[in-house]
């Protein structure tokens, strides 16, 4: 029995003096006068305190066991040496030993035309194309890395342009870009510098590191789902660090990422990861270190 159960049952409770029950012609069930009011809100206040007691002493009977859950467990990984390592699920995109899982863009038979450098990381290629993965994924958690030349020359969106398509959405740089940039000590539009969703949402921060250093992205992807007349059912939503800096918290797309106009969503299923190819002269950047785990 709680507190509300006695004010409700007068035959295991008596009415404190101060109530006056409600008359015949009134909508409020109290008098409307000061003293009342002063009495009503003390025995509000009793109540209140009752109830409170009365919901701890629950607590306490209580089995810590109760609130135990056993089942399922969650599956072991093993994690890398560090955050930037695979762990033991991961798929691995790109060690640096061979380009077997990626593919061309704009023709898929054909293989991803980069540069293999042999020391564990590729190059960008200008003009061969933006490559992808043959693998198609909906929800993950992956890790790259990448590395503005040092003798890098250009400026604004001319200066180590490339680009993480978290799922394409077609041929070109149709999909949701998580845009790649060197924007240290570089301006741009700031929705469209690195860390951003490209023409979309504004980076938190500014997280670059200098050309010729290593910088990573760790993002967390929801894929969007679609209803069968195409309309979207759930938006995509993503997660991302820049160098370990938060700089997208769960950010809700409203579409896809065009260079000119508005974004928008067209119904697709798992889709390929891509690497943009951006067409500006500056000098290529570079990729390595590549892994993910579905969710
Ligand atoms: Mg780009």
């Amino acid at each position: 029995m709680n507190a509300c159960q006695y004010v409700m049952n007068p035959g295991t409770f008596s009415y404190p003096s101060a109530v006056v029950f409600p008359r015949a012609n009134s909508i409020w069930p109290f008098s409307i006068n000061k003293k009342n009011t002063e009495m009503k809100t003390k025995f509000l206040f009793g109540v209140g305190i009752m109830s409170l007691a009365l919901h701890a002493g629950a607590q306490q009977k209580m089995d810590p066991k109760e609130t135990e859950v056993w089942s399922p467990e969650p599956k072991i990984v093993t994690p890398g040496a560090t955050f930037a390592d695979a762990p033991s699920d991961a798929i691995i995109l790109f060690d640096g030993k061979n380009l077997d899982e990626w593919s061309l863009t704009d023709d898929v038979t054909k293989p991803a035309g980069w540069t293999l450098n042999g020391d564990g990381s590729m190059t960008v290629k200008k003009g061969t194309g933006t490559i992808q993965t043959k693998r198609n994924f909906m929800d993950y958690q992956l890790h790259i890395e990448y590395k503005i030349p040092s003798n890098i020359t250009g400026s604004g969106q001319a200066r180590g342009n490339s680009g993480i398509f978290l799922a394409s959405a077609g041929k070109g740089d149709d999909g949701y870009e998580l845009q790649v940039l060197d924007n240290y000590n570089n301006k741009t539009y700031v929705n469209g510098q690195v860390g951003s969703m490209y023409k979309q949402s504004i980076p938190l921060e500014n997280a670059c590191k200098k050309p010729g250093e290593w910088q990573t992205y760790d993002v967390i992807w929801t894929a969007p789902r679609f209803n069968d007349d195409g309309s979207v059912k759930s938006a995509a939503r993503v997660t991302a660090f820049h160098n370990g800096v938060l700089v997208q918290n769960n950010y809700e797309l409203k579409g896809n990422t065009p260079y000119i106009g508005k974004p928008v969503y067209k119904k697709h299923g798992p889709s390929p990861i891509k690497l943009q190819d951006h067409g500006d002269p500056s000098e290529p950047i570079s990729y390595r270190n590549i892994w993910l785990r579905e969710l």
